[in-house]
C-alpha cells in the first residue's frame, strides 16, 4: 500500500474490538477509545457507538458512517462473525465493573443499520471473549459461540462448566447454536 490517504484515519486508539471483513471492506465498530464514556446505557454513549469505521482494500482508505437503529452496549470483548452482508455481535462487557452482557445484535451493512435479534436476559451467562463463528449444518444457518469469561450465571445448565477464577469473574466453556433461519437458541 502506498500514499498519505492510507494512513489518514477516521478514528483514535482502539482497543479490545474486533474488525471482520465483508467483501472488498473491513468494519471496525466498537472496542475501548480515547475519551470513551464508560456508562453502562446512555444517549451519549449510544451516539458514540453508532459510529462504524470501515476501510476499503480496493481504494485504501478509511471512512466513517452514522449507523441507524440502537447499537448493542457490550462495547468491549464482544464476539462477532459475519454472514452474507451481515455481522452478528454476541455478548460484550462495559469496561467498567463486571458488567457483562449477552444479547445478540446484528448489523447489515448494506443499510448501516441495527437489529437486537436476542435482549439481553437471565437465560444464559452474561460474558465477554467467547469464539464465535457461522456455519452450516444440514441446510440451515448458524451461529456457533464457545465459551467466554463473565459474571456468575443467574443459570447454570448442567451440561456445561462454570469456574471461578481468581480475579472473580466465571469463565465457562458454554457452547450455544443460534439458528439463523428460526431466529432463535
Ligand atoms: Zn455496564
Amino acid at each position: 500500500m502506498s500514499g498519505q490517504s492510507t494512513y489518514r484515519l477516521t478514528f483514535k486508539g482502539r482497543a479490545s474490538h474486533s474488525a471482520p471483513v465483508i467483501g472488498e471492506s473491513l468494519y471496525l465498530w466498537g472496542g475501548i477509545q480515547p475519551g470513551i464514556i464508560l456508562a453502562h446505557d446512555s444517549p451519549q454513549k449510544k451516539k458514540l457507538m453508532s459510529t462504524v469505521e470501515t476501510f476499503s482494500f480496493s481504494s485504501a482508505r478509511w471512512s466513517s458512517h452514522l449507523t441507524r437503529g440502537t447499537p448493542p452496549l457490550g462495547i468491549a470483548g464482544y464476539s462477532c462473525t459475519t454472514f452474507r452482508s451481515s455481522i452478528y455481535y454476541y455478548a460484550g462487557h462495559c469496561a467498567h465493573d463486571f458488567c457483562f452482557y449477552n444479547s445478540l445484535n446484528v448489523l447489515n451493512t448494506l443499510t448501516m443499520s441495527w437489529t437486537q435479534l436476542h435482549p439481553n436476559d437471565e437465560s444464559m451467562m452474561k460474558k465477554a471473549n467467547c469464539g464465535m463463528l457461522s456455519l452450516e449444518l444440514d441446510g440451515t444457518d448458524y451461529l456457533f459461540i464457545v465459551g467466554g469469561v463473565g459474571a456468575t450465571p443467574a443459570v447454570k445448565h448442567p451440561q456445561f462448566q462454570y469456574e471461578q477464577t481468581k480475579s472473580l469473574d466465571v469463565m465457562t466453556n458454554e457452547q450455544l447454536l443460534y439458528n439463523l433461519s428460526k431466529g432463535d437458541f
